[in-house]
């Protein structure tokens, strides 16, 4: 009987594709192995999503397998459902959700097994000789010697540099044999775990949290929401403790792996476990090693961003997510999941706990957990000696300002400083300014492909738009008059740095941005040199704002921060609680009282008087109250389809046919299509289309029903357009 598999390919056709397996291809052939196979001119990777008798195409149209590549399936059945769920919630293909979940060099056809590594022995012969023939040949000598002692690997000859021809010549005597050894799994931490370093003893509301956690069989969704400094991370840690206890594995994600070189090392210093992390920056081949090691369970612990959220584990046990509101689990192209929703997902699948940890949750998640769905555990208190941090406002409107600095701000970094501690001052805009003005013509430049200014960045002398790349040499004259009259118009960290050290002569400064922290290691070194108090002023954009606990930090200033409440987006107001509550939460956070100091021209704003008057909690829960009335996400389920051209007609004349396509009544909206907030980016013309539901399921069919329809426009081969759901950001 002829055998057929369809298989899922990465490729941007929604749909799977049939395949002819030859006879000697078919024993053990399963769903979930990699086969590779013709497409076109060329041979793709894809996996089996299903094994058939028959097939519907012409039988000169169907072609044959290459080869299959597996003799397991690559994925445990909870992640393969997982992608499956996925790619239907996201609206995209298997073979593209699969291609998310799947490490780059398995997706290039690697061994998904540990390899077997070759070993050397001395054979009888060789054991039995007389090394003194040897004398002369001091590297061969050398070999011998170390063989007699234990047989050696092929990584032994790189790790401790011996020679490669001394091995040939014993192996031409004879002496010397080859075995191929298959590596057998550590999984000694499941007997017996050993701890590195004896925990605090938990605060009343830690043990509470701990206990409640640690009782909670098969699938629970949990948020911990706790200040900052209240030591959720302790929480985690006696929690993995009782999990790894049971020879459970733990899955931690957290925001950007670079950012919290000290969570990392917390994990690591504290059980005596194999911890796999896994990040952008590692090799095709480490990651590969990592999701390896995962997957047979020798690592313990699997710590890593967002696309981690797909390693298998062999005895999956809890998954926690830190910063569970941090924007960067939300994937902003290709395929744009979420790795928060999924990762609950994950936890229902495989019938685990997932804890959503965070000071500043998401409204989502708030949501969830005031509803019941997610439980909900409270730490109100800082952990330790920690007290609460003292707030200020400094009302800026027409006061003199020295680099955006106004003098009761100078003053009191002063006091700080004076006193022997840290002063850490936020701005989140790097660069020298944000803009480049003529003195003469009140001339702004403009990126030519976008619609935004030129970002100058004086250290590099150049003008580069953030939005696109584009850079050029700092132009000498106008572009409009002519004048050399030119000047950075506003404020960046780069302009704030040299101010400071004009300013404060005797501290040094350390500026934290994407400029300063480009070269490998750089973030790690300027971190360190916090902790040893080399720095005395820190500076810097959101990087400095997430995670870091800097004991002796007493005094937060944020710069301006004005821009973030007016942004267009639907999300700023939360967005900007969880930055100005994040950013405060560095100070104090050891034994010495911290302040906050906020400088704006909008004292008088309800937003932030509410924030700071009630706090993030309060502040949250009015703001879903408010989403409610506004039928916005989480009350209601949005969509966003986004599409780019060179004319703009294209991409309206597309979304207009799509809005057509759609329902509208009093469940079921339509805006658009609109401009995008930045509605030209490297020359092409951005429209937008948002769709908001009532009902999600009612939004899952009507828009499968439209998707293939939507395919067929005619314009939708002129734009480049893809589909958000649950979009982050409107940009
Ligand atoms: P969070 O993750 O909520 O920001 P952490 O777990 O990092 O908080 O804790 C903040 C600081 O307080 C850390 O230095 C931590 O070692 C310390 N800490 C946490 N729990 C306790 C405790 N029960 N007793 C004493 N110190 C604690
Ligand atoms: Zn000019
Ligand atoms: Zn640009």
């Amino acid at each position: 009987m002829p055998v057929f598999v369809e298989v899922a390919l990465p490729v941007p056709l929604r749909r799977n594709f049939s395949y002819r397996v030859k006879d000697e291809q078919q024993a053990g052939l399963q769903i979930g192995l990699r086969v590779k196979v013709p497409f076109g001119p060329q041979q793709l990777i894809g996996l089996i999503t299903a094994i058939t008798d028959s097939c519907d195409l012409a039988p000169q149209q169907i072609k044959s397998v290459t080869a299959v590549l597996d003799d397991a399936p690559l994925l445990p059945d909870s992640l393969y459902k997982l992608t499956l769920w996925a790619a239907r919630y996201y609206f995209t293909t298997q073979g593209q959700m699969l291609s998310q979940a799947l490490p780059v060099a398995l997706r290039k056809g690697l061994e998904a097994a540990p390899q077997a590594v070759v070993e050397y022995h001395l054979s009888p012969e060789g054991r039995n000789a007389d090394s003194s023939v040897l004398k002369r040949a001091p590297a061969q000598k050398k070999l011998y010697e170390l063989l007699l002692a234990n047989p050696i690997s092929q990584d032994d000859f790189t790790t401790q540099q011996l020679s490669k021809a001394a091995l040939k010549a014993l192996e031409q005597k004879q002496w010397i044999e080859r075995q191929q050894k298959v590596l057998s799994h550590d999984l000694s931490w499941r007997q017996q775990l050993i701890m590195n370093e004896s925990p605090h003893k938990l605060n009343k509301q830690q043990a509470v949290a701990v206990s409640v956690l640690t009782q909670q069989q098969g699938f629970h969704c949990t948020l911990l929401e706790g200040i900052t400094g209240s030591g959720k991370t302790e929480v985690y840690l006696t929690l993995l403790e009782t999990i790894l206890k049971q020879g459970k594995q733990a899955l931690i994600l957290v925001p950007e792996i670079g950012l919290t070189p000290q969570t990392i090392n917390r994990f690591k210093r504290r059980f005596e476990v194999n911890v796999a992390v896994i990040h952008s920056g590692l090799t095709d081949n480490q990651r590969l090693e990592a999701w390896r090691q995962a997957r047979v369970g020798e690592a313990a612990i699997i710590i890593g961003t967002r696309s981690a959220l797909f390693t298998p584990m062999a005895y999956p046990g809890l998954i926690i997510l830190d910063e569970e509101h941090d924007s960067s689990f939300k994937q902003q192209e290709g395929v744009r999941y979420h790795a928060r929703d999924l990762a609950v997902m994950r936890g229902h699948l495989e019938d685990i706990q997932v804890v959503l940890g965070s000071a500043t949750p998401s409204l989502e998640t708030l949501q969830n957990a005031l509803s019941g769905r997610y439980h909900h555990l409270e730490l109100s208190e800082r952990a330790g000696a920690a007290q609460k941090v003292k707030q200020g406002i400094v009302d800026i409107t027409s006061q003199p300002l020295k680099a955006g600095m106004s003098t009761s701000l100078i003053n009191e970094m002063r006091m700080h400083l004076d006193a022997g501690n840290q002063v850490l001052l936020f701005l989140n805009r790097r660069g020298f300014a944000p803009a480049l003005l003529c003195h003469e013509c009140g001339h702004l430049h403009e990126c030519d492909r976008c619609d935004a200014f030129f970002t100058v960045h004086q250290g590099l002398n150049e003008i580069c738009c953030h939005h696109c790349g584009n850079q050029y040499a700092i132009p000498r004259q106008c572009h409009q008059c002519g004048s050399t009259m030119l000047m950075g118009h506003g404020l960046g960290t780069e302009q704030l740095e040299q101010e400071l050290i004009k300013l404060f002569p005797k501290y040094p400064v350390v500026r934290i941005d994407r400029d300063t922290t480009r070269r490998k290691g750089s973030l790690e070194q300027q971190l360190k040199g916090i902790y040893m108090g080399k720095y005395k002023i820190l500076v810097g954009t959101q990087m400095l704002a997430k995670g870091h606990h800097f004991p002796d930090v007493t005094l937060v200033g944020l710069l301006d921060v004005d821009g973030a409440l007016f942004s267009a987006d639907f999300r700023a107001p939360e967005r900007f609680g969880q930055l100005y509550t994040q950013v405060s939460g560095r100070a104090g956070r050891a034994d010495k009282p911290g302040k906050v100091l906020l400088q704006t021209h909008q004292s008088d704003n309800p937003i932030l008087r509410d924030l700071l008057k009630r706090g993030y909690g309060e502040f949250a829960r009015s703001q879903l109250k408010e989403r409610q009335q506004a039928l916005l996400p989480p009350a209601w389920h949005m969509v966003l389809i986004r599409a780019e051209a060179h004319l703009a007609e294209d991409a309206d004349a597309f979304l207009a046919r799509t809005s057509e396509l759609l329902p509208q009544d009093k469940d079921f909206e339509i805006i658009g299509p609109i401009p995008a907030p930045l509605d030209r980016k490297a020359g092409k013309y951005r429209r937008q289309l948002i769709l908001q539901a009532k009902s999600r399921q009612r939004l899952q069919t009507e828009f499968e029903r439209v998707l293939a329809l939507i395919e067929q426009i005619p314009e939708s081969k002129r734009c480049r357009w893809s589909i958000d759901r649950d979009p982050q950001d409107l940009m």
